[in-house]
C-alpha cells in the first residue's frame, strides 16, 4: 500500500506548523527504553551500567542518571569508568545500537550475563545477519556508516567476525577505495588512508575483488543507494557485467524502517511553502542530523534539543552539525504573517519535547491559544 507522507497542517492563525507525518520515537529506542527503566524497578539495590549512552538524547539518558544508572564510556567508546569496577552481581544494560563481540566477552568473562539486558535493535541485528549472509559467500563487507558511531563498531565488531570488512564514511571515501579495486592507487596505501577501518589481516591486494555493501540503519537513504550503485560500476566496469554477481552481492541497503519513513516524511514536508524549518533531537543523533540535511537543501533549518533553545521570538541558539557548534541566529522568525514552519523530530526524541517546542513557539509570539483549542486542531 502506498503511504501517506503528508504532513499536519497545525493551523494556529498568525502562525502555520506542518509537522512531519512520521517523527519522533522508533520502535527500538521505545524497546531499549522500556527495558532500562523496568531494569531499575525489578532491581533495587543492584548497581546499574549503562554500556554508553542508551539512544542519543540529553533528556531520555537524564533521567536514565538520575535513577541511579550510570554510564561505562561515551559516545566514542572512551572509558568513563573502569571494567575494573564491575562484579558478577551488578547488571550492564547493552543500548539500542548494540555492542562489539570484544566487550561482550569482558563482560561475560566478568562473570556479568548480558542476554536479559541486551536492547540492541532488531533493525541492527538484521544489519549483523545480512554481513553474515554476505561473509558466507565470500564477500568482503563494505559497512556505510559513521566509523566511531557505536552502531557502526558494532557492526563491523560482528561484520569482522565473519569476513574482512572496511567501512566507508561517504561517498569521497567510496571513490578513494574504488581506487585500491582498480589498482588506480597502490595497496599499500590503503593502510595509512583506511587506518582504523578495516579489520586484522585485510589484504588491499585480494579482499577487493568480491564486494557487498551494508550500512548503518541510519544513513541518508539517498547517500546509501549511491554508494552501492557507484561500487557496483566500478566491479561492472573492471570484471564486465557478465560476471558481477561473483564480485558484487547484490543486497538492498539496511536502513531501518523508521530512518526511511521518517526520511520520506520530511521529503512530503518540504514540499509545502514555508519560511524556516525546525528539527528536533539530540545534537549527536545520526538519524536526526540527516533530516537536518534534507531540509537545509530547501530553507533555513534550526537544529534543537529542546524548547529552551527558543531564546525569544527574535533569537535560537541551534547547533550547525557540519561544524559541531552551537550557534546564536537573530531575526530566525521572519516578520510576516502567518509564519510557516516545517517540524520534524529524530527517531531518538520523545515527542513531548516537539510539544514543548509548538508551546514555546506560541509563547514566544504571544498568541492567545489554549492547550484545548491546540489540542482541537489535531482532530
Ligand atoms: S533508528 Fe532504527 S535501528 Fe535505530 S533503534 Fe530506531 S528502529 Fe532501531
Amino acid at each position: 500500500m502506498k503511504k501517506d507522507f503528508t504532513p499536519t497542517l497545525l493551523d494556529l492563525g498568525p502562525l502555520q506548523i506542518y509537522l512531519a507525518r512520521h517523527f519522533g520515537f522508533c520502535y527500538g529506542v521505545e524497546n531499549a527504553i522500556e527495558i532500562a527503566f523496568r531494569t531499575v524497578e525489578e532491581n533495587p539495590g543492584k548497581r546499574i551500567f549503562l554500556l554508553s549512552e542508551m539512544i542519543h538524547n540529553p533528556q531520555v539518558n537524564a533521567d536514565l542518571q538520575s535513577h541511579g544508572v550510570r554510564f561505562m564510556q561515551d559516545n566514542y567508546g572512551k572509558q568513563l569508568i573502569s571494567f575494573d569496577e564491575l562484579t558478577a552481581d551488578d547488571i550492564v544494560i547493552i543500548p539500542a545500537f548494540g555492542t562489539t563481540l570484544q566487550l561482550e566477552k569482558k563482560l561475560n568473562d566478568l562473570g556479568i550475563q548480558t542476554e536479559k539486558y541486551n536492547t540492541t535493535c532488531p533493525f541492527v541485528e538484521k544489519v549483523w545477519n545480512r554481513s553474515e549472509q554476505i561473509a558466507k559467500k565470500n564477500y568482503t563487507i563494505i559497512i556505510h556508516g559513521k566509523p566511531k558511531h557505536e552502531e557502526t563498531r558494532a557492526t563491523f565488531s560482528h561484520a569482522s567476525a565473519n569476513a574482512p570488512s572496511v567501512v566507508v564514511k561517504d561517498m569521497q571515501q567510496t571513490i578513494e577505495l574504488a581506487k585500491y579495486i582498480t589498482r588506480e592507487k597502490p595497496s599499500e596505501q590503503f593502510y595509512e588512508e583506511f587506518k582504523d577501518q578495516f579489520s586484522e589481516n585485510f589484504d588491499a591486494a585480494k579482499d577487493l575483488e568480491r564486494i557487498g555493501v551494508v550500512n548503518q540503519t541510519t544513513m541518508l537513504a539517498s547517500d546509501t543507494q549511491a554508494i552501492a550503485d557507484y561500487l557496483k560500476q566500478v566491479m561492472i566496469a573492471k570484471y564486465k557485467p557478465a560476471t558481477i554477481d561473483n564480485h558484487f552481492a547484490d543486497t538492498r541497503d539496511t536502513l531501518c524502517y523508521a530512518t526511511l519513513e521518517n526520511q520520506q516524511a520530511v521529503s512530503g514536508m518540504l514540499e509545502r511553502d514555508a519560511d524556516l524549518a525546525i528539527v528536533v533531537g539530540g545534537y549527536n543523533s545520526s538519524n536526526t542530523s540527516h533530516l537536518v540535511e534534507l531540509c537545509e537543501e530547501k530553507l533555513p533549518t534550526y537544529f534543537i534539543s529542546s524548547e529552551e533553545k527558543i531564546l525569544s521570538a527574535k533569537e535560537i541558539q541551534h547547533y550547525n552539525f557540519h561544524a559541531k557548534e552551537e550557534l546564536l541566529t537573530s531575526d530566525f522568525l521572519p516578520q510576516k504573517t502567518p509564519i510557516k514552519i516545517l517540524m520534524t523530530s529524530g527517531a531518538s526524541c520523545p515527542d513531548a519535547l516537539v510539544e514543548g517546542v509548538i508551546n514555546r513557539l506560541i509563547e514566544v509570539l504571544d498568541l492567545k491559544i489554549s492547550t484545548e483549542q491546540l489540542i482541537e486542531q489535531f482532530h
